[in-house]
């Protein structure tokens, strides 16, 4: 039976967590706050630290920015960057409707990975909502390119990823991982899995604002002498791992895909052409599992394809 077949419920946590860390660009302290949101509200931001607390929805119409992280703005010009690990364990969790209040203009970094939200959102609990959850079925192949770098999303039963790298650093070289993204693969071969930088982009980064928060405690660091975090990978294949988690988090901005995603050296960039190019198509996709005139970040992103 296919995802979309199953008319899945749409879903939520059970009560409020939250946990406080450092943002890896900005470097600013965040206190996060994730709470129980109602059916069909969506995943929203609310920046808590601004006057009249703005709202941020998690969809593909509100990415601003896409250099290193993904950062989203509301109409009204709040943002929040760096949502792409907790969208990726929003994505895992299946969930639908949360409120993610922020004091600070960046997701926390935590460890670099995903591992802590996905701990998080457990913790919470999961509950099940009285309204279908609304699946984006793939119904023919559609790719975007940039040089060599490719993203594409094909007809597929379930959802998976197929992420390839090819970096010249002699600790990362070719990598490729393939995998059905589920409740039981994403803790276990991908949760974990941090964000990475070189040693000789750190000054560049910084002068451009960028990896303020960066430290060895949250991302690998590799220079030509390799990696330089002491208590080395996670995984030999961390980087792809990490790169997996990365399209997971960014094509959850269009809500649940059914569908094979194929990543070659794609970045959140190609992710979210990807996905504007998806939804302007609409012959590529249909939506499973619910009314289409029931508002949603997938129904306000599809009707920014037919604009
Ligand atoms: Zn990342």
């Amino acid at each position: 039976m296919s995802l979309a077949e199953k008319h899945i419920r749409q879903r939520t946590i059970r009560s409020a967590i939250g946990c406080v860390g450092v943002g890896l660009h900005t470097g600013a302290r965040v206190a996060l706050t994730l709470r129980p949101a109602s059916a069909d509200s969506g995943i929203r931001f609310v920046r808590e630290d601004r006057p009249g607390s703005p709202h941020i929805e998690a969809c593909i119409e509100t990415v601003a920015d896409t250099t290193r992280c993904t950062l989203l703005r509301s109409p009204c010009g709040a943002t929040v960057s760096t949502v792409e690990h907790l969208m990726a364990a929003l994505a895992a969790w299946g969930i639908d409707n949360i409120e993610i209040a922020l004091d600070g203009p960046e997701v926390p970094a935590m460890d670099g990975s995903a591992r802590s939200f996905f701990f998080l959102l457990g913790c919470a609990g999961i509950v099940e909502q009285d309204a279908p959850r609304r699946v984006l079925e793939i119904l023919h192949p559609v790719t975007v390119q940039h040089g060599e770098r490719s993203a594409s999303l094909r007809p597929h039963q379930g959802f998976a990823v197929d992420m390839s790298i090819d970096f010249a650093h002699a600790a990362i070289g070719r990598q490729r991982l393939a995998v059905e993204v589920d409740g039981e693969s994403f803790p276990s071969e991908l949760a974990g899995a941090r964000t990475f930088g070189f040693a000789e982009d750190v000054d560049s980064l910084r002068a451009q604002g960028l990896a303020r928060g960066g430290s060895l405690d949250n991302a690998v660091v590799v220079s030509e002498r390799g990696v330089l975090n002491p208590e080395g990978l996670r995984w030999p294949d961390e980087f792809v791992r990490h790169k997996a988690l990365d399209a997971i988090g960014d094509l959850f901005l269009a809500g649940p895909i059914q569908g094979r995603f194929v990543g070659r050296g794609s970045g959140h960039m190609l992710h979210v052409k990807l996905l504007r190019r998806l939804l302007a198509d609409r012959s590529a996709w249909r939506v499973v599992g619910a009314d289409l005139e029931q508002p949603s970040a997938l129904v306000h992103a599809a009707q920014l394809g037919a604009d």
